[in-house]
């Protein structure tokens, strides 16, 4: 019996639709300063609501919902 040791890797992203302009992106994507990912890892997903986000394909200002899983 074969007793391999593997290493798991985890992906994430956090995906949002621009409702002006249709531009599919993820606020993982420059999260340099760990905003979205330290509160969605640190289990504090509600400290995002109300957060503002600029969509970086038309610059429209979004304010970020409840996140949906
Ligand atoms: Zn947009």
């Amino acid at each position: 019996m074969s007793r391999e040791i593997v290493t798991p890797t985890l992906t994430a992203s956090l995906d949002v639709e621009c409702p002006y302009c249709g531009e599919w992106f993820d606020l993982f994507d420059g999260d340099d300063d760990h905003i979205y990912q330290g509160a969605i890892f640190g289990n504090r997903w509600e400290d995002l609501e109300g957060d503002k986000h600029h969509c970086p394909k038309c610059e429209a200002e979004l304010t970020i919902d409840t996140v949906d899983y």
